[in-house]
C-alpha cells in the first residue's frame, strides 16, 4: 500500500521530487539539512526511501541499520556518498540523476572564460575597495581563442557548441573516441590539447585514473598565460601545483569551483581548513573561488528532482530498475526497444513485450546472489502459476527477476513469498499488486 511507505528526505530536496512522492500517497519526512550520524542511524531504520544529496554519506555502518531500506534517490549527480556495492548486495537500488544539470554547468563555465579573460573577479574587487583601475593589458576578447575541453562527455559537449557560437576554435580530449560537434576537434592526448589550448576546462569524473590529472608537468605543458578552469571534481587538480603556475605567471587566470574536501553545509570553509593551500590560492589574482555551485541553479534542481522522484516512484511501484547506478537495469512495464543490451527475457509464456501498463497482474520481484540454478528454482515456486511476463538480468554477483503473475489470489502471493524468502539466495524478496 502506498500509503506504508515512508521516505526521508534530507538536504532540501527541491518541491519538484517532494510533490512527485507526496502526490503518489507515501510518507514524506522532509529536512532542510543533513543530520548528523546518530540520528541518520535512528531515523534510517525506519524508513523505505531515503532521499539525500551529496552531503549525507550512507555508508556500510549507517546501511547497516537499514533493515526497511529498499531504495535510495540520490538528488544530484554523484553516488560516491553511498557504499553502492553494500547496498547491492543488501537489496537497495540506487539511483540519482547524472545529467540534470549538464546545461547549467556549461553556461558557468562560458561566464568564466569571459570573466577571467578579461579579469572581471580583480576589477571588481578593487571597486567594491573603492579603486577605480582600468586596465587593458593582458585582457582579451575570447573570439579566435583555443578552448581545450578535458571529457567530452555530457558537459564538454554542450559546452563546445555554446563556446564555438562565441567564436572560440574547440578542441577536445578523452579517452574513447567521440564524434565532434560542429567544427571541434579531438586530440589524441592530453598534451597535445594542454601544448594548444589558451583555456583548459575539465569535465572528466572522479576516477582513480584522473587523480591529479592536472599537476606539475601538465602545467609546465601548457601555454605560457593560459587559464584553467576546473568544475568537474576536486581530485583532479593537484591545487598546490595550480598555485605555482599561477605564481610563475605560467598560468594567468582559473576557476576553481570543487576542492578535494568540501564541507557538510554553507559556512566557514578556507578559514577552518587545514590543508596548508587555502591561504596561499586566496592571496593570487585573476582567480574565481566558488563553492560547487556548477549545477547550482533552479532549472537544474527542478529537473533533478523529477528525475530522481520518477525513478523512485517507478522502482517502489513497479520494480523497474532502469536507470538504477547499482542494480541490473530491469524495466518489464515498458519493454520497448529503449535498452535491449541491458535486458534479457527469459519466457515461460512471454507476452504481449510491447504492452506499457499492467494488466490485472501481480508482480513479484526477487533480487538474489547470482549463483546457478536460481532462476530453476524461482521457476518451480511460480510454477503453477500463470506467469505473464518474465525477465532477468545480472550486475556482477548480485541478480534481479522480475515476474508478472496473473490471476493470483492475496493467499497464493503470501505462499509465493514466503518460499522464495526461504531459498539460499535470496537479498530480497517484493510482491507488488
Ligand atoms: P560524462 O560522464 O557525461 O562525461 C565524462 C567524460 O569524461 C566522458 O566522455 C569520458 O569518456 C571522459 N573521461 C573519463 N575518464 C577520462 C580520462 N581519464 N581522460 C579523459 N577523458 C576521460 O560526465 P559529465 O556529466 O559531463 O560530468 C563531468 C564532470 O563534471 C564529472 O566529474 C561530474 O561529477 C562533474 N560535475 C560537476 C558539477 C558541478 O556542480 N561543478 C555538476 C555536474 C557535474
Amino acid at each position: 500500500n502506498t500509503k506504508d511507505i515512508k521516505i526521508l528526505l534530507l538536504e532540501n530536496v527541491n518541491q519538484s521530487g517532494k510533490d512527485i512522492l507526496t502526490g503518489q500517497g507515501y510518507q514524506v519526512e522532509a529536512h532542510k539539512g543533513s543530520l548528523p550520524e546518530d540520528e541518520l542511524i535512528e531515523k534510517i531504520r525506519d524508513v523505505h526511501v531515503i532521499g539525500i544529496r551529496s552531503k549525507t554519506k550512507l555508508n556500510e555502518k549507517v546501511l547497516r541499520e537499514a533493515k526497511n531500506l529498499l531504495v535510495v534517490g540520490c538528488f544530484c549527480i554523484g553516488t560516491n556518498q553511498v557504499d553502492l556495492e553494500f547496498a547491492a548486495h543488501h537489496g537497495i537500488a540506487v539511483f540519482n540523476s547524472p545529467f540534470a544539470n549538464s546545461r547549467s554547468v556549461a553556461e558557468l563555465v562560458i561566464a568564466e572564460i569571459i570573466t577571467l579573460a578579461r579579469q572581471l573577479g580583480d576589477r571588481s574587487n578593487e571597486m567594491h575597495k573603492g579603486a577605480w583601475n582600468k586596465v587593458s593589458n593582458k585582457c582579451w576578447e575570447i573570439r579566435g581563442k583555443t578552448l581545450g575541453i578535458v571529457g567530452y562527455g555530457h558537459i564538454g559537449s554542450q559546452l563546445s557548441v555554446l563556446a564555438e557560437a562565441m567564436g572560440m576554435s574547440v578542441i577536445y580530449y578523452d579517452v574513447v573516441s567521440l564524434m565532434a560537434l560542429g567544427s571541434a576537434q579531438q586530440v589524441p592526448t592530453l598534451k597535445d590539447l594542454l601544448s594548444q589550448a589558451d583555456f583548459v576546462t575539465l569535465h572528466v569524473p572522479e576516477l582513480p585514473e584522473t587523480k591529479d590529472m592536472m599537476s606539475a608537468t601538465q602545467f609546465e605543458q601548457m601555454k605560457e598565460g593560459a587559464y584553467l578552469i576546473n568544475a568537474s571534481r576536486g581530485t583532479v587538480v593537484d591545487l598546490p601545483a595550480l598555485i605555482n603556475a599561477m605564481r610563475s605567471g605560467k598560468v594567468a587566470g582559473a576557476a576553481v569551483d570543487v576542492y578535494p574536501a568540501e564541507p557538510r553545509g554553507n559556512g566557514d570553509y578556507f578559514n577552518n581548513s587545514l590543508n596548508g593551500w587555502e591561504e596561499d590560492i586566496r592571496s593570487l589574482n585573476n582567480i574565481i573561488l566558488t563553492p560547487h555551485i556548477g549545477g547550482s541553479t533552479e532549472e537544474a534542481q527542478r529537473a533533478i528532482g523529477i528525475e530522481v522522484a520518477d525513478a523512485l516512484v517507478r522502482y517502489i511501484n513497479q520494480g523497474i530498475t532502469l536507470s538504477s547506478v547499482n542494480m541490473p537495469k530491469l524495466n518489464m512495464r515498458s519493454l520497448t526497444l529503449d535498452e535491449p543490451n541491458h535486458a534479457r527475457v527469459s519466457s515461460l509464456t512471454c507476452t504481449s513485450l510491447t504492452a506499457t501498463t499492467a494488466t490485472d497482474a501481480s508482480q513479484i520481484v526477487f533480487i538474489h546472489q547470482n549463483v546457478p540454478g536460481v532462476l530453476r528454482k524461482f521457476n518451480d515456486i511460480l510454477g503453477s502459476h500463470n506467469v505473464d511476463r518474465q525477465m532477468s538480468d545480472s550486475r556482477g554477483d548480485v541478480a534481479y527477476v522480475m515476474a508478472d503473475v496473473k490471476d493470483v489470489e492475496t493467499s497464493d502471493l503470501e505462499e509465493i513469498y514466503d518460499s522464495l524468502e526461504t531459498l539460499s539466495s535470496r537479498i530480497l524478496t517484493r510482491v507488488l499488486y
